[in-house]
């Protein structure tokens, strides 16, 4: 039997119209990924992260229910290495607008719209204006600034007295973590290698990235190893709980 849920594509449309109707009236869109997470963590990991993060929200937030995740993202930079599928912004771009206008359609007052892929914020900090004008009835919540998500993390390895370089920013410990935590079926950590840990901001600074595997050949930025299930816990509660009070706070309608 089917367990209770906040994904909507687990649920049939006449639940959806229901749950609406009873007061859940916030909607999460988490914008994932396709591309290659060195040679431990699989193609989907920010996709399947997408669904870690957004159905732990919904449930932390009590009225909302999570989209389905945007599965293809902007990665071009990772192309070189095989597996990857990337869309352009401006398709990404159209995709948001299209999925915002379906959701708004159906009485939900708020989407949110949150990344859990680094590339993405470009085509979501371009697609807002738009957006927001488009929706004027519905409040357009989102996080369009991966330095967002950079400093919580640089904040949080501080406190737990970690390095931030080997957290890294791609398929190291911190998404090794929270995969062992989230999938572990499909984390192979008898492959997870220390990658590339110096500075990997000209990746998320410049408007096209540079070529992954000029930067990293096994396709990591960070330190795979010594990752495990109890700090991807501990990380997704902190972000889950962060997100939350960001939203709760408003500070994502501006
Ligand atoms: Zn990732």
């Amino acid at each position: 039997m089917r367990q209770d849920t906040v994904l909507i594509e687990e649920m049939t449309w006449m639940e959806v119209r229901g749950t609406i109707a009873a007061g859940k009236r916030r909607v999460i869109v988490m914008l994932g990924a396709m591309e290659q997470h060195g040679p431990h963590l699989p193609i989907g990991t920010d996709t399947y992260l997408g669904y870690a993060v957004g159905a732990r929200l919904a449930r932390r937030l009590g009225d909302a229910l999570l989209a389905p995740v945007v599965s293809l993202g902007y990665s071009v930079g990772h192309l070189p290495m095989a597996g990857t599928v990337s869309i352009e912004e401006p398709t990404l771009e159209a995709v948001i607008a299209d999925v915002c206008r379906s959701l708004a359609k159906h009485g939900f007052r708020e989407i949110i719209l949150l990344c859990s892929h680094g590339g993405n914020y470009h085509a979501l900090a371009n697609a807002l204006p738009r957006l927001r004008s488009e929706h004027r009835g519905v409040r357009i919540s989102a996080i369009i600034d991966f330095e967002e998500w950079v400093e919580a993390t640089r904040q949080f390895a501080q406190r737990e007295g970690l390095d931030m370089t080997r957290i890294g920013v791609h398929a190291g410990q911190g998404e090794t973590s929270l995969m062992l935590a989230h999938r572990p079926d499909l984390v192979q950590m008898d492959k997870a290698v220390e990658g590339f840990t110096g500075d990997a901001s000209t990746r998320w600074r410049s408007k096209v990235p540079p070529p992954m595997d000029t930067m990293s050949p096994t396709g990591i930025l960070g330190d795979a190893r010594g990752s495990t299930a109890g700090l991807g816990e501990k990380m997704l509660a902190e972000r889950v709980e962060r997100l939350a009070k960001m939203i709760e706070g408003g500070l994502l309608a501006r």
